[in-house]
């Protein structure tokens, strides 16, 4: 997006207005439980696009919230601030379930500053998301080689990898007299995990409905 005035136009959500209902309170997660507060919206010079500047208010915690919105030919988008605070307790629903168990368990060990644990559940995140790729069975290192060879990862990908050291770890367990993980070195692969699943998975899943969108 190189403008405000953008938004909602290539990116978002169905529906040309703002959908109260899916708007999560980021003070007690209750959802669409919103009175509208306060509306101001401003038309672009020369054009016909709006944008909405909305103050809503949880019919919960009574906290307030402001929702900058914009709709675009059946589809809109917002910002929220505050927003909710990532709070690690679903995968998103279209990425394979195994793969998301292990990634959920991966990031929760990493904000909990559970080192070996953050990086065990990452290479075992890797590991189930390389298979369903199809990589040739082997080190983890080893697959995503493969991966890369077969044209699914790209070389930058494979170049990255080889900088991240606790994909070099073989163990899928602790093991006695193991030394603890480095907590740079758990943070390193959980980010790695973190653009490869995102590469893998929500690039194709955006991709997939800008078509959709421009089809319709
Ligand atoms: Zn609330």
């Amino acid at each position: 997006m190189n403008s405000w005035w953008e938004l909602g136009e290539w990116s978002g959500y169905q529906g040309s207005e703002l959908s109260l209902h899916r708007i999560e309170c980021p003070f007690c997660s209750e959802r669409g439980n919103w009175a509208v507060n306060n509306q101001a919206e401003k038309k672009k010079p020369n054009g016909s696009k709006v944008l909405h500047f909305d103050t809503l208010r949880c019919g919960n915690c009574a906290m307030y919230v402001m929702v900058f919105w914009s709709g675009a030919r059946g589809h809109h988008d917002y910002k929220l601030v505050p927003w909710p605070i990532e709070k690690l307790d679903e995968h998103p629903e279209y990425w394979p379930d195994e793969v998301g168990r292990f990634w959920l368990q991966a990031k929760r060990s990493l904000r909990d500053e559970n080192w070996d644990a953050a990086a065990i559940m990452a290479r075992s995140a890797l590991q189930a998301s390389l298979r369903e790729q199809k990589a040739e069975v082997g080190s983890l290192k080893r697959e995503i080689d493969d991966l890369s060879e077969k044209g699914v990862l790209p070389n930058i990908v494979k170049d990255w990898s080889h900088n991240v050291r606790e994909l070099g770890n073989e163990s899928a367990h602790p093991q006695p007299g193991q030394k603890p993980t480095d907590p740079q070195d758990a943070s390193d692969i959980v980010k790695f995990m973190d653009y490869l699943f995102e590469y893998l998975y929500t690039l194709p899943k955006q991709i997939k409905e800008y078509r959709e969108r421009k089809d319709a």
